[in-house]
């Protein structure tokens, strides 16, 4: 019977609905699908390594004596194995094991284990590897090719992903074509082309020889590899185009720019635009008189001056007598919005909307009505702007604050928003910029400008990292001088995963001890559990500088804006990720005065925590920040399935194939040039199930 690539996996041996099923949630329904469902890594029980030679997180078989065998009591018990092989020793360790485990391993006997080595506080351990205890030194039993590991699902083993990618290798690689033309690739690119086509690179890739290199295998940069990441990568930029050819064939209507209504508005404010803000906002002018949406992304680091770029914006809306909304992720940062904007538009005789899930019932129903016969022009709020509930009169910009909280179902609720078909223009503004490279691949829908500039006397903020089980007085000693001298604290409490309630607990805990600790200062407390008038009532307070400490959860994190805050503690700062920290520490360094930040942390720290934390001592750029939380954490993490849709590569990985970006735009176009017909069937080959990233 011959199978066809796009033939249900169900054609398989040993696939019913019910595998079928859970196959179906890595993404993989056709036989297509599995020769395209790639091994994220490989393991290599083809030979043994001397411990010696052991690298750090690689897995490796290891052959050894056992030296010494026992159980300890750390923070958990576990069985502690020391083990040698003339060329160096090891710790096996263990957390779960029984007593027929523990007493297998006697001093003398031989192991043969698999794992990883990791380097401990006392040199290398392999946790729980898979071993096995023998009298006599142990020979053979290798196996003859690297194993490879696929990704996989709950239900879903390693041994089945074998059993379907050597049945979908046997019966179905050779109808596999080749797509992308070796012409369309620049020179540096050919080699690995002509080192292997791509039915050979599938096979070394799903069933990798044992005399190939582990070393390369695990970093992707043989010539299967590299031809195959390259694909990959054209396929994503080509489903990116895609959407974007879709919204340029929808209708928005042309908002003109208005420099009367401009100008008044730029007299009203105390400062000049700087130079980088009047580039972006004529940017931004000029997709709004466009007569298909915009979708623009304006980046700029915590203080860059983002706010007056929106609300210019969004003067030139209602300058043209269409509704525009705000839109901020949380309801703190949404209220600060809310006055600034009314403030400014007000003065111009504007009316501003207030729009939240919390708004009471009464109040809402009126702005409802309001927005919907298009009496009100101007709403700020949070994502109730573009519930169900909400209807437009005729709604043209969408400006949404803070974008990497919002999903692509929140930028598609927005699309449907739209009466007699016009589409809103969308303005999105983030302040966690996207390192280029990664813009071109994944913002390849989207236009982007850059606020690269801070307004005038901004001082970079002092950051200092301190361990906060020693010198936590210290530090409080320091919040005292500093009020004392009619500066504003900040005090952020540690982020607790999941639950909001103990969140706020231990902030109400600390804002106790603390103003117990520092009688005579006005200690002000907020976090997520308060109502918003209160919340409201607390941050006016510091504002009016009524309190002089504010302790608070991380709801501050995004927006809040008193420039006579200059100190800002943050506790627990190891728990918190690079692109949070910046923009916590964002909220001081807005006043004249020279401000500071101290990163208490609890030890021990990790490697990632430490080089964290170093980083934001060692830089206010939110670009070089940026950078480092990629080299950290890889791509996929900072872009967030939330942020871009379903992206996930197969075998790319933006990080470590960055170079390969600026190859991939120029190839598509030569791509485009040759062999227009194969851009679906690439798109469906690497991406196809995912239809609702394609539409995004
Ligand atoms: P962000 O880019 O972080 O959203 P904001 O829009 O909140 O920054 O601006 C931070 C502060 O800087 C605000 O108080 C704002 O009024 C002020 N600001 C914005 N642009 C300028 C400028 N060109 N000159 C001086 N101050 C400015
Ligand atoms: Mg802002």
């Amino acid at each position: 019977m011959s199978i066809e690539l796009a033939d249900s996996v169900t054609v398989l041996t040993g696939v019913g609905p019910q595998l079928a099923q859970k196959l179906e949630r890595v993404h993989v329904r056709t036989v297509r699908d599995v020769l395209f469902h790639l091994p994220h890594r490989y393991e290599d029980k083809t030979s043994v390594t001397p411990i010696g030679s052991l690298l750090p997180e690689m897995s490796s078989v290891i052959i050894a004596q056992i030296e010494l065998a026992q159980v300890v009591f750390g923070r958990r018990r576990s069985l502690v194995v020391k083990v040698s092989d003339g060329t160096g020793s090891l710790t096996i360790r263990m957390f779960h094991f029984n007593r027929a485990q523990e007493k297998s391993f006697q001093r003398g006997l031989w192991v043969r284990a698999f794992g990883e080595a990791r380097r401990g506080a006392k040199g290398l351990e392999m946790i729980h590897p898979e071993y096995r205890v023998t009298a006599e030194e142990p020979r053979g039993g290798l196996d003859t090719t690297l194993t490879p590991v696929y990704p996989t699902t709950d239900g879903v083993g390693q041994l089945l992903w074998r059993k379907l990618t050597d049945q979908a290798l046997g019966s179905a690689l050779s109808s596999v074509d080749e797509l992308v033309d070796q012409r369309c690739l620049p020179e540096s690119l050919q080699q690995a082309y002509e080192a292997a086509t791509l039915q050979q690179a599938l096979r070394t890739l799903h069933r990798p020889s044992a005399d190939l290199n582990m070393v390369s295998m695990q970093q992707a940069n043989g010539a299967a590899h590299q031809r195959l990441i390259v694909e990959e990568l054209l396929a994503h930029h080509f489903s990116l185009r895609k959407t974007r050819d879709l919204r340029e064939r929808d209708r928005a209507p042309r908002l003109e720019r208005d420099l009367g209504a401009e100008q008044r508005f730029l007299q009203l404010l105390e400062f000049d635009l700087t130079a980088a803000q009047k580039r972006v906002c004529a940017e931004v002018s000029s997709d709004l008189a466009e007569a298909s949406p915009s979708m623009r992304l304006v980046q700029g680091d915590v203080g860059s001056g983002k706010t007056v770029v929106a609300a210019i914006a969004m003067l030139q809306a209602v300058s043209c007598h269409v509704q525009t909304v705000l839109m901020a992720p949380t309801e703190l940062l949404a209220e600060q919005h809310y006055r600034t904007i009314s403030l400014w538009f007000n003065a111009l005789g504007i009316e501003v909307g207030w729009l939240a899930s919390k708004t009471p019932a009464k109040e809402k129903r009126q702005t409802l009505e309001r927005l919907a016969s298009g009496e009100l022009l101007v709403a700020v709020g949070t994502h109730a702007l573009i519930q169900e509930a909400v209807n437009y009169k005729f709604l043209g910009l969408a400006v949404i604050d803070e974008q990497h909280r919002f999903g692509v179902e929140q930028r598609l609720a927005l699309r449907e928003k739209t009466p007699n078909k016009q589409v809103p223009h969308q303005l999105l503004m983030t302040a966690t910029p996207i390192p280029r490279t990664l813009a071109m691949t994944f913002y390849a829908d989207l236009d982007v400008s850059t606020i690269d500039e801070l307004p005038p006397g901004r001082k970079s903020v002092d950051t200092v990292v301190i361990p906060s089980e020693s010198r936590r007085a210290e530090v409080v000693e320091r919040i005292r001088s500093a009020c004392e001298q009619g500066r504003q604290v900040y005090w952020v409490c540690p982020l607790i995963d999941e639950s909001e309630l103990l969140e706020a607990q231990a902030a109400t805990d600390t804002a106790d001890e603390l103003s117990a600790q520092l009688g005579g200062i006005k200690v002000g407390l907020v976090h997520g559990r308060l109502k918003p008038k209160e919340k409201e009532a607390v941050m006016a307070a510091f504002r009016e500088g009524d309190v002089d400490l504010l302790v608070a959860t991380t709801v501050i994190e995004v927006g809040v804006d008193v420039p006579n805050a200059s100190l800002m503690v943050i506790e627990n700062a190891e728990r918190m990720g690079l692109a949070q920290l910046h923009q916590l520490r964002g909220r001081v360094g807005r006043g004249s005065d020279q401000s500071y930040c101290i990163l208490l942390y609890h030890t021990p720290l990790s490697q990632h925590a430490k080089e964290r934390l170093k980083t934001l001592r060692d830089t206010n750029d939110g670009f070089v920040i940026a950078q480092k939380d990629l080299e950290i954490r890889g791509a996929g993490e900072l872009l967030g399935t939330r942020q871009t849709g379903s992206v996930s590569f197969k075998v790319a990985d933006l990080m470590r194939d960055q170079h390969l970006l600026p190859l991939i735009e120029s190839s598509a176009t030569a791509f485009l040039q040759f062999t227009p017909q194969n851009v679906d069937p690439l798109i469906e080959r690497w991406i196809g199930s995912k239809e609702n990233y394609v539409n995004a």
